[in-house]
């Protein structure tokens, strides 16, 4: 089945209308330059998408105010999971371009709780 893909243009994306409050999501935190939720398509509990509110594409879209507050906002989150999940380890991923691995274009960083031998197998581009 081919994976969901989300080329809109700025504003009219779904992490757009996210931001915007025009389409539920599960928030779990926010602030001017940053917002969280969870990942619908969940690969583990707790797995949260960090995104830009702003519409930047990639990485390289991002200013240099936006590209720190992700990471702390990322930071943020992986203690939340680290304290609601207590697991083994936290893989921080992030795609870039469809050859990349990127579905959704509006950028986003992918915070993962994991567990040993939770078997999960990270490629990118995802089947
Ligand atoms: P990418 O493949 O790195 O671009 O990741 C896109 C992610 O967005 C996937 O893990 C999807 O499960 C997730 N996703 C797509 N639509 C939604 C949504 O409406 N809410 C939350 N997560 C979404």
């Amino acid at each position: 089945m081919p994976m969901f893909v989300d080329t809109s243009p700025p504003g009219q994306c779904i992490f757009c209308k996210i931001v915007a409050g025009d389409i539920p999501a599960a928030k779990v935190y926010e602030d001017a330059l940053t917002v969280a939720f969870m990942d619908i398509g969940q690969v583990n509990p707790g797995h949260v998408l960090v995104a830009s509110k702003r519409h930047a594409v990639t990485v390289l879209d991002l200013t240099p105010e936006e590209a720190a507050a992700v990471m702390q906002t990322a930071q943020r989150v992986a203690a939340a999971a680290e304290a609601a999940f207590a697991p083994d380890g936290i893989t921080l991923f992030q795609a870039n371009g469809a050859a990349g691995g990127q579905t959704v274009f509006h950028f986003h960083l992918h915070v993962l709780p994991r567990h040993a031998g939770d078997g999960v197998a990270l490629a990118w581009p995802r089947k």
